[in-house]
C-alpha cells in the first residue's frame, strides 16, 4: 500500500501539487470499505490537490471528479452519479491540532505528516452522502409485496388496501357465516 501520508517539511516554499490518477484507485477502495456507504466506482477519483505552507497552516485547495452508484433512494437499485468540485481549505498545525481526532495530521520520526488521500477523500463523502434515485420517474417498490414496480407490475394497487386496515378487513370477512 502506498502511503498517502505526507512529511510537511518536504513541502517546498513555493508550494506542491499531487494528483491521483485511475491507477490509484486501491486507495478509495479501502476507505470506501471502512466506510458503511454502499458505493461502487464506475469511475475512480482523480485528484489534483496542492499544499501551501503559510503561518496559520497549510493551505490546501484541489479539485477532484469521479462517477459512482449509490443505491436509488426508491428502489434500491443501482443509481449513477458523476461527483466532484474544487476545495479550499485551512489545516491548522498546532500541538492542538495534533492531538485532536479526525484531523490530518500527525506527528512521526519524519516529523509532521499530513494525509493528503483523507483530505481527498472527506471532499469526496461530502458529494457521496446524498440521496439518489436511479431516475426522475422511478416508481420504487411496491409498499405491499416489495416487487420494484420499473420491472414488474403487481396486483396490490387494484385492491388499495391500507395494510394497517387488511387484518381488520380480514376479521369482518371471517364473521360472516
Ligand atoms: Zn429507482
Ligand atoms: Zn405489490
Amino acid at each position: 500500500m502506498a502511503d498517502t501520508w505526507l512529511p510537511i517539511a518536504t513541502i517546498p516554499k513555493t508550494g506542491i501539487t499531487l494528483s491521483y490518477s485511475a491507477n490509484d484507485s486501491y486507495i478509495w477502495n479501502e476507505k470506501i470499505q471502512e466506510t458503511a456507504l454502499e458505493c461502487s466506482f464506475i469511475k475512480p477519483i482523480e485528484a489534483e490537490i496542492s499544499l501551501q505552507l503559510e503561518e496559520e497552516g497549510i493551505l490546501v485547495s484541489g479539485s477532484f471528479s469521479a462517477q459512482i452508484t449509490l443505491p436509488c433512494s426508491s428502489c434500491l437499485e443501482p443509481a449513477l452519479l458523476d461527483v466532484g468540485h474544487i476545495f479550499y481549505d485551512l489545516v491548522e498545525v498546532s500541538e492542538d491540532s495534533l492531538l485532536q481526532e479526525g484531523t490530518y495530521l500527525k506527528e512521526t520520526k519524519k516529523g509532521i505528516e499530513i494525509d493528503v488521500a483523507e483530505i481527498v477523500f472527506e471532499e469526496f463523502l461530502m458529494d457521496a452522502s446524498i440521496s439518489v434515485r436511479c431516475k426522475e420517474d422511478c416508481l420504487g417498490l411496491c409498499p405491499y409485496c416489495g416487487v420494484n414496480k420499473n420491472n414488474e407490475s403487481c396486483s396490490c394497487d387494484q385492491n388499495k388496501k391500507d395494510p394497517r386496515l387488511a387484518k381488520l378487513h380480514g376479521l369482518v370477512l371471517e364473521k360472516k357465516p
